[in-house]
């Protein structure tokens, strides 16, 4: 798969949150998945809670994931490959954004 978006990285997310739909992850932690609104291409963004509560990193555990209801940073981890991406980058055109949090009372 290929895209015409050429790649560019970009460490400043410009847009308004995007919506995601995020789901629990098999073996604990949340993923959202949606479209990179630069390339338009599926990605994925994922949260481990697990690996938060082994660090010892008292981050939400109980609250959730999402406590304070922010939006989440997210880069562009799509699988098609873009027009002058580094031979170092594996993924994605170089966006990053905003992710919507899910709804209050999701049972993430
Ligand atoms: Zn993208
Ligand atoms: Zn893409």
């Amino acid at each position: 798969m290929s895209s015409a978006v050429p790649y560019q990285a970009d460490d400043l997310p410009a847009t308004s949150p995007v919506t995601f739909l995020f789901r629990p992850r098999d073996g604990g932690g949340v993923e959202a998945t949606g479209e990179c609104p630069v390339c338009r291409c599926v990605t994925t963004r994922a949260w481990d809670a697990v690996q938060y509560v082994a660090k010892g990193r008292r981050i939400g555990k109980k609250a959730g994931l999402f406590p304070d209801g922010e939006p989440e940073f997210a880069m562009c981890l799509c699988a098609t490959w873009h027009v002058d991406r580094p031979a170092e980058v594996r993924e994605g055109c170089g966006a990053s954004f905003w992710i919507a949090p899910p709804p209050p009372g999701s049972s993430l």
